[in-house]
């Protein structure tokens, strides 16, 4: 980037040296080409006044031949009567001489005439005598490009200096530039207080999101891991500890029987568990391919409600479905874990003799999964919680009925990978409703 803006700045530098250049040498030779006729002029009048043409016999012995200077007197009629440079005599009929014919004409005439030949412009300035012949004095001068030739020395070296100049300039206004743009880039905390440029505003919104969420993901990463440990590790010290008394003797053949179900219990436990960590890892990685079909929501929840009254009849729940055949676009098996994870959570965290009620309706354009319980409710502060991964409100009724604390967290998955809605409403020791609005 410093690179490509300072080579801009020197193209730039460079084209309106040059351009800068070229306009003054044309300006400089309009200037020029007026001074030569107004000296012209000058002269002319100076003769006009001297009278120097009453008499031409006394104007022969000039020797007028000498200066750069050429004076033409010309009859009304066009004829050449005197000449300083050359024979009057041999010379044709000047009437038809542009500024010679503007004099006769106007009283005064000028004319700028470009000879090839010795690459020289021919400047002439005419004007009528009282007499009503015509006086002409002509100069030879430089074209533009004499004119040029002869102060390129300057121009070239006048250009040079103006160019490196630039090139220092740019080199120190591209640093200038650029400056605020390092400085942002090396103390990504403090982007606010340090844009200088409005432009960069929605770049250093977006870095500043960007490093919040990599903050925010390496600490929620950092929790899960110590999550994790802590969530096997009370189950396996459980397992060893029981394991370990067996192994040394000191229980009776009736405790025996009590570890080994207790054993039995932990590691059902922490096979859970380790489902559920990899299924969430499963959903972490597969976040860019989601494998959708037509499936029928209300087909899917008839499934898992029927699967389910056997734990609703251990818990004394009963559990119900209402609703229409509804087709959305899902990927089946993420849709079967959805409802089977908000429809166990409506039974286990339920009251004996309460009832669950699933429904799957279409409101307006939307397809939606309500799951209603009578149970004990979520309270207000941590209803916004309970989707976070382990977030549990009563950890120990979650632990005796099997949870993991992760199920919810699955559930806002697979909502987000679908591009769906959650609702809470939840009124403690009434009951929990959970929409997911598709
Ligand atoms: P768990 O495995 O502990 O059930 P979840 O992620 O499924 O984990 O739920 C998180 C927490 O949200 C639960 O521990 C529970 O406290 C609360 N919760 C979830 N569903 C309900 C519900 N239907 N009624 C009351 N509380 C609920």
């Amino acid at each position: 980037m410093k690179r490509k803006i300072n080579a801009r700045f020197v193209l730039l530098t460079v084209m309106s040296v040059v351009l800068t250049l070229i306009l003054a040498t044309m300006a400089y030779y309009e200037l020029f080409k007026k001074e030569v006729l107004a000296d012209l002029r000058s002269y002319t009048y100076v003769l006009q006044h001297a009278h120097v043409f009453d008499d031409l016999t006394a104007v022969q012995e000039y020797t007028l031949s000498d200066t750069d200077v050429r004076i033409t007197l010309v009859d009304p009629d066009g004829a050449v009567q005197y000449d300083s440079q050359a024979d009057a005599v041999g010379m044709d009929n000047h009437e038809n001489r542009p500024e010679i014919e503007q004099a006769l004409k106007n009283g005064y005439g000028e004319a700028i005439r470009h000879s090839d030949t010795i690459d020289r412009n021919l400047f002439y300035y005419a004007l009528r005598l009282d007499n009503g012949s015509v006086l002409r004095v002509g100069k030879e001068s430089g074209s533009i490009w004499s004119v040029f030739a002869s102060i390129f020395p300057w121009i070239f070296g006048i250009g040079i200096l103006l160019i490196e100049i630039g090139l220092i300039l740019s080199h120190y206004l591209t640093l200038q530039l650029l400056e605020p743009i390092e400085r942002m880039a090396n103390d990504m905390d403090h982007l606010d207080s340090m844009t200088v440029y409005k432009e960069m505003i929605p770049f250093t919104t977006k870095i500043r999101k960007q490093h919040e969420d990599i903050i925010k993901n390496a600490k929620m990463r950092q929790d899960f891991t110590a999550n994790v440990s802590h969530e096997l590790k009370t189950p396996l010290t459980s397992i060893s500890g029981y394991s370990e008394l067996i192994e040394n003797g000191m229980a009776t053949d009736a405790d025996v029987v009590r570890f080994a179900a207790e054993i039995h219990k932990n590691s059902m436990r922490l096979l859970t568990l380790i489902n559920d960590i990899i299924r969430l890892s499963e959903l972490d990685v597969s976040e860019q391919t989601l494998m959708t079909q037509e499936v029928d929501l209300y087909e899917i929840a008839k499934t898992c409600v029927n699967m389910l009254q056997i734990s609703g009849e251990k818990h004394d729940v009963s559990i119900n479905l209402y609703g229409t055949s509804c087709i959305i676009n899902a990927n089946r098996e993420m849709m079967e874990e959805l409802v089977y994870n908000l429809c166990d959570n409506a039974i286990r965290y339920n009251n004996a003799g309460g009832s669950v009620s699933v429904w799957v309706t279409r409101e307006k354009e939307h397809v939606v999964l309500a799951v209603n319980d009578t149970g004990i409710g979520i309270p207000k502060e941590d209803q916004e919680r309970i989707f976070e991964r382990f977030y549990r409100v009563d950890k120990s009724r979650s632990k005796s009925t099997g949870g993991t604390g992760l199920g919810l967290a699955i559930v806002k998955h697979i909502v987000e990978q679908h591009g769906a809605k959650l609702e809470v409403e939840s009124r403690l020791g009434e009951g929990t409703q959970i929409r997911v609005i598709f």
